[in-house]
């Protein structure tokens, strides 16, 4: 049994108590996390030692991503978000090959490792290509095959077929093992007839699956659906149709009132925020503060890169706080640990993959190397300052080496499974092609 032992200056766990570790040793056996703490603490070791400096911490947890959207990213700046998705996004994607998404997907997933993204929670269609690609790349992958009413029509058959085609997609590929989870992303309560979603909600109880949907993104989509039915709220509606009912993920719910988030606590429903595409598209600011004081999991996400435009979850990490206090007007309103546990133990929950998220024994081995040897990490007087650095001034930038499951998957800033040269230049032509072809 050959046991990896791994020595970092510094190891942030983002375990519960926020547990830091000065000189650390991790051991990593068979992918997961075998021990972890002081090295003069350490158990008697044989294998292999592996002296990184710098600080290591768990890989970050993307919680809503269309990561593809590589291939359109950009496109549409400054319209309004419904607008923006039929007149630009769709006819775009409407054209796409799973040949198109692979190549996408490809580009994304190492743009998101580099950064030290390792684990990222997928609203798409051409789940196949999607799996493909992160498979390859060596990024953990929760998937939830998008279903959209408007590109189904004739591509996918019917939106009952779809739901049939993910059944069986779960059947083939969802193995936590091989890093990949399988759930159901109907796109939203505004695009899909309440009694289909609450009809996928049903497929995805029946499989323990989560169930992976935007809500109330911005103050207008909802509209024509509340006063279908009686002004109740959009919240209340998915809720009264058992949408909420097994493993649900809510991304956005930026716009909810306080019976919404009570309603979300009663039912264990998470939230995925993307606090940079929320203002990037002008949507608004999601009270995050009201929703984790009910208990409630955050997780945070890039959205996809059409809406943000890079898959860096470190701007996620700074400006969630940021946005936090400017509405409050209150500098205690998010504290950086805050943001790095949603980007890391929280988020991880929040996509229901609970074996990631922490530097803890037991733990799958989904860890980051951070290099401390940079001016923004000067000076450090304290341990809070040192969290304080990480969250305020880390970026993609400062990683520098990247594990899944114990297994390295950036080295020195390098991808070591993706060619990222090619996966640019195809996805410049196919992005061209795609413009063209749909006449956006
Ligand atoms: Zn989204």
């Amino acid at each position: 049994m050959t046991t990896n032992r791994y020595l970092a200056d510094v190891a942030i766990t983002c375990d519960q108590n926020f547990t830091v570790i000065r000189d650390a040793a991790i051991d990593v056996n068979e992918g997961r996390i075998t021990s972890i703490g002081p090295q003069s603490e350490a158990p008697p070791h044989q294998g292999t030692v592996h002296d990184l400096g710098g600080l290591v911490m768990p890989g970050l947890v993307n919680s809503h991503a269309h990561t593809p959207m590589t291939l359109v990213r950009g496109a549409g700046d400054g319209l309004p978000l419904l607008e923006w998705l039929t007149k630009v996004m769709w006819p775009r994607e409407g054209q796409m090959t799973p040949e198109d998404v692979l190549w996408g997907m490809r580009l994304g997933a190492s743009e998101m490792l580099r950064a030290g993204v390792t684990s990222t929670c997928e609203m798409y269609l051409f789940e196949e290509s999607v799996v493909e690609a992160s498979t390859e790349a060596g990024i953990r992958l929760v998937m939830t095959p998008g279903i959209i009413s408007a590109l189904h029509a004739d591509d996918f058959g019917s939106t009952d077929g779809r739901l049939a085609t993910i059944t069986e997609f779960h059947k083939h590929y969802h193995d936590p093992e091989r890093g990949v989870t399988v759930g159901f992303g109907p796109h939203s309560a505004y695009d899909l007839p309440l009694e289909f979603c609450a009809e996928v909600a049903a497929a995805a109880r029946d499989l323990d699956a989560l169930l992976h949907i935007h809500v109330c993104e911005t103050q207008a989509e909802g509209m024509d659906l509340e006063s279908a039915n009686d002004g109740r709220s959009t919240v209340q509606l998915l809720a009264e149709n058992g949408v909420l009912d097994g493993r649900v993920i809510a991304a956005h719910s930026v716009w909810l009132n306080d019976a919404d988030i009570e309603t979300y606590a009663h039912h264990d429903v998470s939230v995925a925020h993307c606090p940079v595409s929320n203002m990037k598209l002008g949507s608004g600011v999601a009270a995050v503060r009201a929703m984790r004081s009910r208990g409630i999991e955050v997780g945070l996400g890039t959205d996809g890169p059409a809406s943000n435009d890079d898959l860096d979850l470190w701007q996620e990490i700074k400006f969630a706080p940021l946005l936090a206090r400017v509405v409050a007007t209150d500098a205690a309103a998010m504290s950086p640990r805050d943001a790095l546990w949603m980007a890391t133990s929280e988020g991880a929950r929040a996509v229901g993959n609970r074996d990631v998220g922490t530097l803890e024994s037991g733990q799958r081995a989904d860890f980051i190397r951070v290099n401390l040897d940079d001016p923004t990490f000067v000076p450090v007087t304290s341990t809070d300052e040192l969290i304080a650095h990480l969250a305020w001034s880390g970026s993609g930038r400062h990683v520098t080496d990247v594990w899944v499951g114990g297994e390295q998957v950036v080295a020195d800033r390098q991808c070591l499974r993706i060619d990222v040269e090619r996966a640019m230049a195809e996805v410049q032509t196919r992005g061209l092609r795609l413009a063209s072809d749909s006449g956006t």
